[in-house]
């Protein structure tokens, strides 16, 4: 147990309506957990109305702030402020001047929606039931491309977010439909996480696979390890296996964020 864990990128707090503790808390759990650093990453404020149930209000934005600097004094330079900020298209009304308004250390990118669908959300599953699988695939994969290239992101979270409730792909129409939204990240200069909120989900996979790992790999994108933790007990969640995998697909090091720069580190050694 004396190897070292990688940071975690993607936490969340109670100001997003469904998930549990503050940034305090998930920072206790995290070093408690022997990881060396943590990013605060709640979902974004939508002032347009988009999805509201299920992040803070912008009103609530500046108790997330200083929440976070609360949790970042007891544990100087070790808990970093960022935010998860969807992709859909209209977020430019709003979305590029919002993160400008503030100090990140970090933006995470996330497809949430494709057109008026939550495609991960559970309460929308009798959509999946008619659905193109590849279709749907290659419409969140334009997405991402899309997202991008719009060069507003740092990281692009749980990147094959479609197998979330099982509705995989094969590998062949993975690759090829992941190939232009990799190319376009790999142009962008964002890095890829690995988010082993997979595993917590009905699919049991870490996002992304080792398939697309390689891709990641091959093009020289940089990767960072998230939780997606929405409760305290889950931060970290199962870093050692999120990073043998990272190993499997033949990566070496890993980045941190601050004030938006990515720096590198040596993955940690086998525990
Ligand atoms: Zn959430
Ligand atoms: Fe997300
Ligand atoms: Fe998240
Ligand atoms: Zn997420």
């Amino acid at each position: 147990m004396t190897a070292s864990l990688p940071a975690d990128t993607h936490t969340h707090t109670a100001l997003c309506h469904h998930a549990e503790g503050m940034p305090l808390d998930y920072a206790r759990a995290a070093f408690a957990g022997g990881l060396p650093e943590i990013c605060i990453t709640d979902h974004v404020p939508a002032p347009d109305g988009y999805d509201v149930n299920s992040r803070m209000a912008a009103s609530v934005f500046p108790a997330y702030r200083t929440a976070v600097a609360e949790a970042a004094r007891a544990f100087p330079g070790r808990v970093r402020f960022g935010i998860e900020a969807d992709y859909y298209p209209g977020c430019e009304r709003y979305l590029p001047e919002f993160l400008a308004s503030a100090p990140f250390d970090l933006v995470l990118g996330s497809v949430h929606f494709i057109e008026d669908w939550g495609f991960d959300n559970p309460a929308n599953m009798d959509r999946w039931e008619k659905a193109d699988i590849r279709a749907v695939w290659s419409q969140y994969l334009e997405l991402v491309r899309h997202m991008a290239e719009r060069k507003w992101f740092d990281v692009v979270s749980h990147f094959d977010l479609p197998k979330k409730f099982g509705h995989r792909l094969k590998e062949p129409d993975v690759r090829e439909l992941a190939a232009p939204a990799l190319d376009a990240i790999a142009e962008s200069g964002m890095a890829v996480e690995l988010n082993t909120g997979g595993l917590r989900k009905p699919v049991g996979e870490i996002y992304p696979s080792l398939a697309v790992l390689g891709m990641i790999r091959e093009r020289g994108i940089p990767i960072v390890f998230g939780s997606d933790a929405h409760a305290p007990s889950e931060v970290g969640h199962a870093f050692g296996e999120a990073v043998a995998l990272a190993r499997q697909a033949g990566f070496t090091s890993y980045v941190r964020f601050q004030n938006r720069i990515a720096s590198p580190f040596p993955l940690p050694t086998d525990r």
